[in-house]
């Protein structure tokens, strides 16, 4: 019996005995273990680019194909920035991690790289306070234009740190826009029972924002004292 060709496993295996090969213009081949050594030396900013070489790159550096890749992104972070010996938060991988906390490459929307960029860690992106806004309902105009239950607010967690006033609190809150839309859907099809196990969901949803703001607050703390470090040389 074959393997599904689609297979993690199939990919793994491709990718250990397929040398890489750069394209049609170069006709020398790298064996995998010597690009990986390679990464084990470059910061994540060479190893975003590296990723978008060619599609062999790619999986090499794709945790879900290459169960070693995670390590690769993780060294690389501690190696070569400020933001190291922290974990990314749950359910998120060190690419993705690392790739969020390259400052450098601006706001992933518009690229801009002078305006104040935050990494809004509820939805998991870098960008500046203009592409957001496009991004996010505001809770009132939710309840103006929606006309929806402010039940169906707290099922979602709202976009941490407030994007008026990253360093306050509270605020108007905003959402991001498929969240709402998730939830909404989600709360139209809610039987009798899911709803008891709301109050649940909403204490998940109040430990996500918590947790979103303990690495806003760290992210800060890294950005400052770099900014004073810079500032003194
Ligand atoms: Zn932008």
């Amino acid at each position: 019996m074959y393997p599904d060709k689609n297979s993690n496993a199939v990919a793994i295996m491709n990718a250990l005995i397929t040398p890489i090969t750069y394209g049609i213009r170069m006709q020398d081949n790298i064996p995998v273990k010597m690009f990986m050594s390679i990464c084990h030396h470059l910061p994540p900013s060479d190893l975003l680019m590296m990723a978008c070489v060619c599609k062999d790159f790619k999986n090499i550096l794709d945790e879900r194909i290459n169960p070693l890749a995670g390590e690769i992104w993780r060294n690389s972070r501690n190696q070569f920035t400020n933001f190291k010996n922290r974990d990314p938060p749950a359910g998120m991988n060190q690419q993705t991690f690392a790739r969020l906390l390259t400052f450098t490459n601006g706001c992933q929307f518009c690229k801009d790289k002078n305006d104040m960029l935050i990494v809004y860690w509820i939805p998991g992106v870098r960008s500046c306070k203009n592409c957001m806004l496009k991004r996010t309902f505001s809770s009132s105009a939710f309840r103006n234009n929606f006309k929806l239950d402010d039940e169906i607010l707290g099922l979602i967690a709202p976009i941490t740190p407030n994007i008026n006033s990253p360093e306050i609190l509270d605020g108007p809150k905003h959402y991001w826009i498929s969240h709402v839309k998730n939830a909404v859907a989600f709360f139209m099809e809610a039987d009798d029972n899911v709803r008891l196990m709301l109050n649940q969901l909403r204490k998940d949803v109040e430990d996500t924002r918590k947790e979103s703001q303990n690495y806003h607050q760290w992210t800060s703390n890294v950005l400052n004292i770099e900014r004073l470090f810079n500032h003194r040389n």
